[in-house]
């Protein structure tokens, strides 16, 4: 076994308490200690000035060295957000969330009013809010409001070398913002005070701090002309490696063994497992719960915590208790707890050397929508998983691949601007006026993508042939959807139907999926969703569960009006083989798009009514939107992409897939050994052939 070297010799750390606190309690008292304990606490008055004397900072920090937490605090303190808010970036809305209650309790302050967060679809934050946590995407979409950002003084870009794609175009553009809001030389148009800004420098500077956990600073501080570079000190325990000896065909089951192998041999210490992505996080549950039943009664108590991006903010704080006494708590994580939440207590990780990356899968293939595929991750995050049992006391971490497989992997992840769909970025963009393609960026896009771009947004009708942005584009880019899910709703006021077309993108854009869909429990759901399956596909089924919930939600509760009690409506979703966690979601999304159609004056209560042929209004609406998604029947009884040239098939879990039907449109595709189309309905040729392509001249 190799071992990490430690940075610094051993040295004891408090185990966060994160219990709410009064002013002035000795809980209070502990975290004020911690913080003080924390390596970034010595480098504190050094930070702040350099921050204070330049524009932008770069910031390096192991993780768990305070830099998220702290940061915004110390800038706080220094007076150096008095005219306006600092904003925090993360490339997640789960750490956003979690990072902002962990501030607020520090800062003794409820949630929402000193400190907030703001993430699509939810919006904590008041006048009174100082630091909001905003994802990187709600960043960009504040810019279409706020083009220079001038309610912030400060923004913080967290996790900058995670490199999203927003991340990515927000430094780009914060560089042109810089450039207009901090010469004091030139005169900012139509502000008036020109004369005293040039003689007494820019009334609202903008500070840009950027903040890693990896040592690849260089890049940023080049991009910003040379940026200072701050390296903060991290303490590191030593970690022992373990591979495996030969390649795990499941690993899955090989972290359960492992678990277990931990649990029954090794001293106290929690347990943290990196896996992909939600569904093996909850198989992995499951097992673990299963077979912990069966140990033996004098055996210390096995806790599961998942955490993974679309968990709850409720059920997020249940990671960072400690594990009661004679209880061992075991982390299932994504690679969110690589860099993004520390947690404490942690003493041995479990890596399965996978995580999902976000990728637009070809021209010819694609569409408009990235896939979700399953990898091996690279060096850099391995580094990092394996870190992750060092932080408090010596650790350990298994990998569940060989040595071998660990030498042969690429170090650190290509940027997402390189292998994520542009389109979305792209028509926001537009909305300031600027190009994408002309940009200046860190890395430059794919020439691919940037085709892509167009052409959706074309297809779309966001874009007129001289690549202009038409008013059709601007509202589009008004709806925090996907370019294709907003112009289905734009659609569905043309044939009539907004509400239920407003029901169906708010299933499509929840984070779960909304039909429970493993294969051991197929059959069993075939069963239980026969009731609502419509002949046309699954657009209309979801449609119909989503009014059977309503039902449900309203008839529940009793006669006084009153709202269904949360555990029948959970219980009749179980039954149903349908997912609460989606539809609760949804119909939050629901009520914020028909907010913003009341902005728009959209009347969001149209509705086509649940007659005969209604189908006919629904899925014209869609294909507006999701003409990239199409397919037509093929003699040979194949289906071949109408706007590209993949042979596709109907996914198993889908209501169609054992019907030909003339041509289909569908939500995305999933590429398994084959490519997969998932949430599909059956169309006409006609609904395709009618999309206006061209009449959108101008805006
Ligand atoms: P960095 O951003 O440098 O990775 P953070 O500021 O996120 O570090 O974390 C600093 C410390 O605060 C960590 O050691 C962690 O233990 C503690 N901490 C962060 N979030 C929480 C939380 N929600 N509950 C308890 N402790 C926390
Ligand atoms: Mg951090």
């Amino acid at each position: 076994a190799q071992t990490l070297t430690p940075l610094r010799p051993k040295k004891k750390l408090k185990v966060a308490n994160v219990h709410p606190t009064g002013p002035g309690s000795s809980k209070q008292a502990a975290i004020q200690e911690q913080r003080k304990q924390l390596p970034i606490s010595r480098g504190r008055n050094a930070i702040i000035k350099e921050i204070r004397e330049n524009d932008v900072t770069v910031l390096v920090g192991e993780t768990g060295s305070g830099k998220t937490t702290q940061i915004p605090q110390y800038l706080l303190d220094s007076g150096l957000a008095r005219n306006g808010m600092i904003a925090v970036t993360q490339p997640r809305r789960v750490a956003a969330t979690s990072l902002a209650s962990r501030v607020a309790l520090e800062t003794q302050s409820n949630l929402g009013s000193l400190v907030g967060y703001s993430v699509r679809f939810s919006d904590c934050s008041s006048e009174k809010t100082k630091i909001k946590f905003v994802t990187d995407g709600m960043l960009m979409r504040e810019l279409l409001g706020d083009p220079e950002l001038e309610r912030y003084s400060v923004v913080v870009v967290d996790e900058a070398h995670e490199r999203t794609l927003r991340t990515d175009v927000v430094l780009a553009r914060l560089k042109e913002i810089l450039k207009k809001r901090n010469s004091s030389q030139t005169d900012v148009k139509g502000k008036g005070k020109g004369k005293e800004r040039e003689a007494s420098g820019p009334t609202n500077p903008l500070r840009v701090v950027i903040m890693s956990a990896t040592l690849d600073a260089e890049k940023f501080s080049s991009f910003f002309g040379n940026a200072k570079i701050l390296y903060v000190q991290g303490r590191q325990h030593p970690v022992a490696i373990y591979h495996t000896a030969a390649p795990q065909p499941d690993y899955v089951d090989a972290a359960l063994r492992t678990v277990f192998q931990i649990h029954t041999d090794q001293p106290p210490g929690d347990i943290l497992v990196f896996l992909p992505g939600q569904e093996d996080i909850e198989s992995l549950d499951k097992s673990i719960q299963l077979y912990a039943k069966r140990l033996p009664p004098d055996t210390h108590n096995i806790l599961t915590c998942p955490l993974y991006a679309s968990l709850p903010p409720a059920h997020q704080q249940q990671i960072f208790l400690p594990s009661p006494k004679g209880t061992r708590k075991v982390i299932l994580a994504t690679n969110i707890a690589e860099t993004s939440v520390t947690i404490p207590g942690v003493r041995y990780v479990i890596d399965s050397g996978k995580c999902k990356e976000k990728r637009w899968v070809g021209r010819g293939i694609g569409g408009g929508f990235d896939t979700l595929l399953t990898r091996d991750i690279t060096k850099s995050s391995a580094w990092q998983r394996t870190g992750r049992a060092g932080r408090e006391a010596a650790g350990s971490c298994f990998r569940l691949y060989t040595e071998e497989a660990f030498n042969a992997l690429p170090l650190s992840a290509e940027p997402e601007i390189q292998r994520c769909s542009l389109t979305s970025s792209m028509l926001q963009l537009k909305c300031l006026d600027q190009n994408l393609e002309d940009m200046e960026f860190m890395e430059s896009p794919d020439m691919d993508g940037v085709a892509q771009a167009l052409t959706t947004l074309y297809l779309l009708g966001a874009l007129d042939d001289k690549k202009k942005l038409t008013p059709l584009g601007r509202q589009m880019a008004y709806f925090p959807l996907e370019p294709p899910l907003a112009r289905a709703l734009l659609a569905s006021q043309e044939f009539g139907c907004t509400s239920e077309v407003l029901s169906i993108v708010s299933i499509l854009s929840s984070s779960s999926k909304l039909f429970v869909d493993t294969s051991d429990t197929r059959d069993a759901a075939r069963d239980a969703n026969s009731k609502f399956r419509h002949i046309s596909g699954d657009h209309l089924t979801m449609l119909n569960v989503v009014r059977a919930y309503e039902e449900v939600l309203q008839s529940e509760g009793g006669a006084d009006g009153k709202k269904a009690p949360k555990a029948a409506l959970k219980d009749w979703c179980m039954r149903q083989y349908v997912s609460h966690r989606c539809l609760t979601e949804a119909f939050e999304i629901r009520a914020q798009l028909r907010d913003l159609c009341e902005k728009q004056k959209i009347d969001w209560k149209v509705s086509c009514g649940d007659k005969r042929g209604e189908e006919q209004a629904i899925l014209r609406s869609l294909v507006r939107g999701l003409v990239q998604n199409t397919a037509f029947l093929q003699p040979d009884g194949r289906y071949k992409q109408v706007m590209g040239r993949s042979i596709i098939k109907i996914h198993p879990g889908s209501s169609l897939c054992d019907k030909k039907v003339p041509a289909v449109v569908y939500d995305e595709l999933v590429y398994t050994t084959q490519v997969y189309a998932r949430g599909v309905s059956a169309i006409t040729r006609n609904y395709i052939a009618e999309v206006p392509v061209t009449n959108h001249r101008g805006s």
